[in-house]
């Protein structure tokens, strides 16, 4: 499993506070790499956690430290192009990545939130959503 970089766990300064990543989206990184692996990928490469990329469409999950993207462009079959507009899209010629998503909410209940976006699969916990621990 490798981290974008360290602003996945920690974000700047936001209106003088300092968020971080919530232990409820720290612990599936484990399991989720598990999942990348046994579905082909090298490793699992988190590429967006509390840090927000501009064109971030679910902003408040991640500097809330509530989500994590992961990369899927190393899924085998899977394969990230972008439009004239700067969006991305993917095709997955296997069908692999709605089978990984239902793997993920599989293990880790409905408190978890996993949605297949343009480059990237994207995972959160709502805070307000009842906590328990994850499958590993
Ligand atoms: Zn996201």
């Amino acid at each position: 499993m490798r981290l974008k970089d360290e602003t996945v766990l920690f974000s700047e300064l936001r209106h003088g506070r300092r968020y971080c990543l919530s232990p409820y989206l720290l612990e599936t990184i484990e399991s989720a790499d598990a999942l990348w692996r046994a579905y082909g990928a090298d490793e699992l490469v988190i590429t967006s956690g509390v840090e927000i990329d501009a064109w971030h469409t679910r902003a408040s999950e991640h500097w809330q430290g509530n989500a994590l993207d992961g990369r899927i462009r190393n899924l085998p079959g899977v394969t990230v192009h972008r439009r004239a507009d700067g969006t991305y899209y993917h095709k997955d010629r296997d069908g692999r990545l709605p089978d990984l998503r239902a793997d993920m909410m599989a293990r880790w209940g409905p408190d978890y939130r996993v949605i297949i976006e343009g480059h990237h699969m994207h995972w959160d916990n709502k805070p307000e959503r009842i906590y328990r621990p994850v499958r590993r």
